[in-house]
């Protein structure tokens, strides 16, 4: 059996929360999600033949998918799905069908697990992975090879076709719900004429979350050319690899799409096993893309102890919430190689912390900075623009509270309504969205979709000015000039600092 594992290209960006100068055809990491489907299933059936390719990342065109999709003949392709590449995704769907015809195409990824009914109902698309995928994508291999229909298969939904029989209730817009029993809908394929083709949508149960995560393995990079990646905040290292040592996060923040989701984590021996293996083979930078490493405390300090006991001698970064960065986490950190903590401060004003349930003052916040000075540890702030009413002098002054701060690294991202977080949801309830725009999109794509903020003061455009301006103001500043020319140690850095100036001062293509 011949199984693909693809990232599509991106062709058409969405404008969200990020400014399009800096975010478009950026440098880019190794999707974890999907890499680590990919390792699961090469290393529980090595009978399957199987290819990886991100075509991001390889630079690969629909028409190159065409020709890949021609030479190696998948019997099924899985696609990775972000709602941002919900169009071009299944615009690959339907080049992969139209290139092979026998080739099943299965959607994953995190738009898919919001929208599984709807991505299934897509035209090209036979088979939807939502939750964690690794066990649902391999039980879904296994079944495909044997020749039979995934039921039973937790966490995955398919079609079945037949000829006759046409359940109204479908047509006239009934909803199934993804848990309880397996739903059947049937909804009518006209292929012109009066030919007609009957197929049932079925959602299977809910796959319950991984609750160990050392029983996923470490994702293979040898799937990927690992020099492809790279970011443009990276310090100039040949290779940093990302890790992941937990997924989840219990807190509240309203905007956050995995906000409330269970806590777990990967042993702080498997974690340091994983970087000590390729230490030994030169790698010196990990960064972590775990949204908040640091939520068991207990278990991060362990970690970090873990790595200096091991003496890895490696540099890495990561993600915590404000809260937990107390004096011995910020300890560990430093001692553990930690190079760069990113930090959700959103906003320097209360009455905006409290709107996002943040759950953090501008005390702790200032406190924490400063502490974070005192050791040498830098720290990259995730701030929020476009909240609420919020005007643009009071954007313009979130620089003035870094500056004042002494932040090393800043992203300010337009607050935007994200399909199905609780900020979406009140928006819909208090009448700011007339209509839900993600459940449109998801039924009926468009390439020119634009996602919805909150602002209530400037139109997207406006808002996507300031936040250029607020961008140019902080990096620009003197200060923050000279501390990234400083760490300028190869004509990598070099490369990279000047491609993120030149997308600062709005020159397209850098
Ligand atoms: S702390 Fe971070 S990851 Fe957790 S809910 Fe808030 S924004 Fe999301």
């Amino acid at each position: 059996m011949k199984v693909m594992l693809m990232v599509p290209p991106e062709k058409h960006y969405m404008v969200a929360s990020t400014h399009k100068a800096l975010d478009h055809k950026r440098e880019a990491r190794p999707l974890l999600g999907i890499l680590s489907v990919a390792t699961y299933l090469k290393n529980r059936r090595p009978d399957v033949e199987l290819k990886f390719i991100d075509c991001r990342a390889e630079g690969l065109t629909f028409e190159d998918i065409a020709q890949t999709i021609r030479e190696f003949q998948p019997d099924l392709v899985g696609l990775t799905c972000l709602t941002f590449s919900y169009y071009d995704t299944l615009h690959t769907a339907r080049i992969i069908k139209e290139s092979c015809q026998t080739a099943k195409v299965c959607v994953g990824g995190w738009h898919v697990t919001l929208y599984p009914q709807e991505t299934l109902n897509q035209k090209d698309v036979d088979y939807v992975v939502f939750g964690e995928g690794e066990k649902t994508f391999l039980e879904l291999v296994d079944a495909v090879s044997q020749g039979r229909h995934p039921e039973g298969v937790l966490g995955l939904g398919y079609k079945l076709q037949s000829t006759s029989k046409m359940n109204s209730r479908w047509l006239d817009g009934g909803s199934p719900q993804v848990t309880g029993k397996p739903v059947m809908n049937e909804y009518t394929v006209r292929h012109g004429g009066d030919h007609q083709q009957i197929k049932q949508v079925m959602l299977n149960h809910e796959r319950p979350v991984e609750e160990n995560l050392d029983d996923i393995d470490s994702p293979d990079f040898s799937l990927v050319d690992i020099n492809r990646y790279s970011h443009i905040l990276d310090r100039g290292f040949d290779v940093t690899l990302p890790m992941e040592s937990s997924r989840g996060c219990p807190f509240t923040c309203i905007f956050c799409d995995i906000r409330k989701t269970r806590f777990r984590s990967r042993s702080p021996e498997f974690i340091a096993t994983e970087m000590e293996r390729w230490a030994a083979k030169g790698v010196r930078s990990f960064f972590f893309v775990d949204d908040n490493l640091t939520a068991n405390k207990p278990r991060a300090i362990q970690l970090f102890k873990e790595i200096v006991r091991r003496n890895l001698n490696v540099e890495f970064k990561v993600s915590s919430r404000i809260d937990r960065l107390d004096d011995e986490v910020m300890l560990w950190m430093k001692r553990a190689g930690v190079s760069r903590v990113s930090v959700g401060i959103e906003s320097s004003k209360q009455k905006y912390l409290d709107l996002m349930q943040k759950k953090i003052t501008v005390e702790q916040i200032e406190d924490c900075l400063a502490r974070a000075r005192k050791i040498d540890l830098p720290v990259f702030a995730f701030m929020m623009l476009g909240l609420p009413g919020q005007t643009r002098q009071e954007m313009l002054e979130e620089v003035d509270f870094l500056k004042k701060n002494k932040v090393e690294y800043a992203s300010f991202s337009v607050l935007t309504l994200y399909p199905k977080t609780e900020m979406h949801r009140i928006a819909l309830a208090n009448g700011v969205l007339k209509e839900d725009p993600w459940q449109s999109f998801a039924e009926n794509p468009v390439p020119e979709m634009q996602a919805p903020y909150a602002n209530g003061l400037y139109s997207g455009e406006e808002l996507k000015k300031i936040q250029l301006e607020v961008t140019r103001r902080f990096y620009f500043s003197p200060r923050i000039l000279y501390r990234r020319i400083r760490e300028v140690n190869s004509f990598k850095a070099l490369k990279q600092r000047a491609k993120l100036a030149l997308r600062l001062l709005g020159i397209e293509g850098a």
